[in-house]
């Protein structure tokens, strides 16, 4: 099946062709198989692992460039510092995925990096991933990772791998960020690339005014709903810079990110970020301040008033979604009104976090909730004085929880989350050749509202016992 570069061929000032450095001995350490199906891609062949783990220097292969705020400040210049793509490859349903190596080495946008990922931050990229993808929530894919014998220095000495990482496109708001100020010879390069983005992503709209604006609000609600996901779900990305932000709403770049444990509405990511500029309650705000910076690049060509009409409408999609994903777990009508929801999430999610109780499994223990077992689901809880008051309102909006409200809490809230600490665990043992607590994990994430057969420590975190 013949690869496609539709990126490389329209936009040829916005990437440089670049070589792999590849892998040193690669081995798969996680596959893929059927994404690999779908993409009539055999991951056992020996061919496609030495083209995977960047070893084939005769296929053509690219690195896109990029600008970014990154915590807030202008960075004009980033890119794919750790990687090349290696063009885009037909998926049997007819769209076209692009296909990255993350850690092939250094390109013309690694500045001092080295251009490399180490296994753990690779593993940790495709759980995260494929989690999210079968929580329904919109982000990149992974199609597998390969260790290498290549050492990298970090905090320690580390293995190198790659993820193979793939989607429709890579395309961040931060394209536009350099299309618009780093481009000083081309000044068609931005309008170039919103045409590109249109034709591609968006074949419903025209390359006109009306187009582009119907194009920007379609990018504020599709960011605002993927948020009000994560906010549901209560992943926290951590470095969400504009060169991290994907123009079709799907979550990219798992570098630092935590699914919560413990609900703690200011829980931060990234260890380097001190202030909590990323803060999982921070997550909103940050990404209505990335659309505005997206809306100040391309204000040479769409209507800035129309912008910000759209701007404003991201609180109003960000709620809509976030009670579209809460309510359904929380057994509540949709129909009870925006305010009086909005009130009963954020008590019980602030009651959670006055008991210090973990958030997916107190929001899982819904589907064993009689009406009248709080004290045995909730023990820490229901010590609380807001709590009567508090499940006297949600029984008012509740009325009956039946067997069937139960059964269906259970299709809401997974049994699975990705924890860090399981995480990090099936790592260490990775590491040390046991690869089967990373398979379980793997199998595991793939069901995630089943109770997990292989690993049954998942459904609550290590260090609370109900
Ligand atoms: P990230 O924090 O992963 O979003 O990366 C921010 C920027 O730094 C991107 O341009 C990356 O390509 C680049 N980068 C991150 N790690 C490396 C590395 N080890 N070598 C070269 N460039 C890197
Ligand atoms: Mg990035």
């Amino acid at each position: 099946m013949p690869w496609r570069y539709n990126y490389l061929t329209a936009l040829p000032h916005l990437c440089s062709e670049e070589i792999p450095q590849g892998l040193t001995k690669p081995a798969w350490i996680l596959q893929n198989q059927q994404l690999a199906d779908e993409l009539s891609i055999d991951l056992n062949a020996p061919q496609w692992l030495t083209l995977l783990a960047g070893n084939q220097q005769r296929h053509k292969s690219y690195a896109q460039v990029y600008s970014g705020h990154q915590f807030g400040s202008y960075t004009p210049k980033l890119g794919d510092g750790r990687g090349v793509f290696l063009g885009e490859r037909q998926h049997q349903q007819g769209f076209w995925y692009e296909v990255f190596l993350k850690g092939s080495g250094t390109t013309a946008y690694s500045r001092h990096g080295d251009g490399r990922a180490t296994l753990n931050a690779c593993i940790k990229e495709f759980l995260a991933s494929e989690a999210m993808y079968h929580l329904d929530i919109a982000t990149t894919r992974s199609l597998g990772v390969i260790q290498g014998n290549n050492k990298i220095m970090r905090d320690t000495q580390h293995h190198a791998a790659i993820t193979v990482r793939v989607n429709q496109s890579h395309i961040r708001f931060g394209h536009f960020q350099y299309a618009r100020w780093g481009m000083h010879n081309n000044p068609q390069a931005l309008q170039q690339l919103l045409n590109f983005t249109l034709r591609e992503f968006f074949p419903e709209l025209a390359c006109d005014q009306q187009g582009y604006q119907a194009w920007f609000a379609k990018v504020v609600k599709r960011t605002a709903t993927l948020v009000a996901k994560w906010q549901s779900i209560g992943f926290t990305h951590g470095a969400m810079n504009t060169d991290n932000m994907a123009i079709l709403g799907d979550t990219i770049d798992y570098g630092t990110f935590a699914f919560l444990d413990t609900y703690n509405e200011s829980l931060i990511a990234d260890p380097s970020d001190y202030e909590g500029h990323y803060a999982f309650n921070m997550q909103p705000a940050i990404a209505l301040w990335n659309l505005r910076k997206l809306a100040d690049a391309v204000d040479t060509l769409i209507d800035g008033e129309a912008m910000q009409s759209s701007l404003n409408q991201f609180q109003q999609h960000l709620v809509t979604a976030f009670l579209d994903h809460m309510c359904p777990r929380m057994g509540l009508a949709r129909h009870l009104g925006d305010r009086q929801l909005l009130d009963v999430i954020d008590t019980w999610r602030s009651l959670l976090q006055q008991a210090k109780l973990d958030y997916s499994y107190s929001m899982r223990l819904l589907s064993q909730y009689t009406g009248s077992n709080s004290q045995q689901l909730w023990p820490q809880l229901t010590q609380l004085a807001p709590m009567k008051s508090w499940l006297q309102q949600f029984h008012q909006l509740v009325k009956a929880f039946d067997s069937n409200w139960r059964q269906q809490r259970q299709n809401y809230n997974p049994a699975v989350i990705l924890r860090n600490g399981y995480c990090q665990q099936a790592i260490e043992q990775a590491k040390v050749g046991n690869l089967k607590p990373l398979q379980d994990l793997y199998v595991a994430i793939q069901r995630p509202y089943d109770e997990p057969t292989h690993a049954p420590y998942l459904s609550q975190p290590p260090a609370i016992s109900i």
